[in-house]
């Protein structure tokens, strides 16, 4: 009986705490029932190269800043000068103690340097030695002779400030607007940037074939075709095509003679190779890779046509430098009206040399680009939408290495560019590519294709003829 009455008493009590728990219980149970595992944060650095990958970075195009030298004075000395003398404090000119150069002004009022002091000398913190700043006596402007400066001094075209050298590339000064109420940074989104070239083109440019006349030879046009054919068509030595001449034609030719009508022939095409016709399509597929010559490394900067594969340009180059990355492209930019082309898309590996040498070709042309930097285009999983750029590539290094392996490194600088316009001769206009069927990349009028011992007769008359 009292066991019962007390299960009464406690289930009373349960029920009575049940009701004033409710409120507290029952979002509690919601919220363990409504509970989701918590959501994977994701990894900035790696949204941010997937999004580098995916989309193509078009080239802003974006004012110059202005030079110290464009920027108008902003007081005139003889207004100051005037307004001094009838306030009864006139300015007389400065005694000068040490001498001064008599084409110095003041760049803010323009007070010639009978009114400029040269004499506030400061030490330089990069060890220059001490250093004489100027100092105008109307405006009481101080500046440092350009010729102490360490860099240009430039102006954000957007906002007027003075904008900051922020790094030293070789080839280029990087400046950057530091404003934060810059015009340019608000619009954009990004802060205004320039690059300051100084880059020399004549390291890359330089180099042409050796001259070499194929006119001194006194065998027929035929006999050279059938030597270039088998020398060029196949990743042969000149000893091994010497050998099948004599062996196979009764031929004896020295392998120094198909050395030298190899050079020849590079020597002929080098400025013919801009005018032969080639595919032009708006997409260009730029790579570099090492070449031996003289023991050293070279780069071999190609430029291909991103639809057919065709070779635009190629640069031979000891360094892989901004230099380099530009001279190749504004090789190929040469065979584009670019004002009427519209955009012409850039694909490129990592390669830092890019982005400035693209920027530099957009700020020298009239042309419109944008860049798509595409990590491990020649060696690395890519992903779909970029996978035909990394087949041509692979269509063109597999044509391209046994060539280059038969040589093992080249003896000269000249024999690398040598190379470099028989194998874009070979590759674009003979060579038989299986996605043409087995029909060269490109065809030239007027040139015997029937067989290639003819098209290399036709091209010997050709390069003769010019
Ligand atoms: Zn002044
Ligand atoms: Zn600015």
């Amino acid at each position: 009986m009292l066991n019962h009455v007390l299960k009464l008493f406690v289930g009373h009590i349960v029920y009575y705490l049940l009701n004033l728990l409710h409120p507290i219980l029952v979002p509690i149970v919601m919220k363990i029932l409504s509970w989701e595992p918590p959501k994977q944060k994701p990894n900035p650095v790696r949204a941010r190269v997937g999004k580098k990958l995916a989309v193509p970075e078009t080239i802003q195009e974006t004012e110059p800043p202005i030079k110290l030298t464009d920027l108008k004075p902003s007081l005139d000395y003889r207004q100051i000068l005037k307004e001094c003398q009838e306030a009864g404090k006139p300015i007389k000119p400065v005694k000068h103690r040490k001498p001064i150069s008599k084409d110095t002004t003041c760049p803010h009022c323009e007070a010639p340097y009978t009114y400029i002091y040269s004499n506030a000398t400061i030490s330089l913190p990069d060890k220059c030695g001490r250093v004489q700043k100027h100092k105008c006596k109307i405006c009481n402007h101080q500046w440092f002779p350009a010729k102490y400066r360490k860099h240009i001094t430039l102006f954000c075209p957007y906002c007027g400030q003075r904008i900051d050298m922020k790094v030293h590339r070789k080839g280029f000064d990087k400046f950057k607007c530091i404003n934060p109420e810059c015009e340019y940074r608000q619009k954009v989104g990004q802060r205004y940037t320039w690059r300051d070239y100084s880059i020399c083109l004549d390291a890359v440019q330089r180099y042409v074939p050796p001259k070499t006349k194929l006119s001194a030879s006194h065998f027929s046009s035929a006999s050279i075709a059938v030597a270039l054919f088998f020398f060029i068509s196949f990743p042969l030595s000149s000893r091994e095509v010497a050998s099948i001449l004599s062996g196979t034609f009764g031929l004896s030719v020295s392998h120094q003679s198909i050395l030298n009508w190899a050079y020849a022939m590079a020597y002929y095409f080098h400025p013919l190779l801009d005018a032969l016709p080639v595919h032009l399509s708006n997409t260009w597929v730029v790579d570099e890779t090492y070449l031996l010559y003289e023991g050293k490394w070279g780069y071999l900067f190609t430029v291909l046509d991103g639809e057919h594969g065709s070779i635009l340009a190629q640069v031979f180059s000891p360094t892989r430098t901004v230099a380099a990355a530009f001279a190749v492209l504004e090789k190929a930019s040469r065979k584009f009206d670019l004002t009427t082309c519209g955009l012409i898309t850039i694909v490129t590996d990592g390669l830092a040399s890019y982005p400035p040498a693209i920027q530099l070709l957009a700020s020298q042309t009239k042309g419109q680009f944008q860049h798509c930097k595409v990590i491990g285009l020649k060696d690395g999983k890519v992903k779909n939408q970029y996978r035909k750029y990394k087949n041509l590539i692979e269509n063109y290094y597999s044509v391209l290495k046994p060539y280059y392996y038969r040589t093992r490194g080249f003896g000269s600088f000249q024999g690398a560019v040598t190379f470099s316009v028989l194998f874009t001769l070979y590759y674009n206009y003979l060579h038989p590519s299986d996605r043409f069927n087995d029909k060269p990349i490109v065809q030239i009028d007027n040139l015997n294709y029937s067989h290639p011992v003819l098209a290399w007769k036709g091209l010997i008359e050709k390069a003769t003829a010019a």
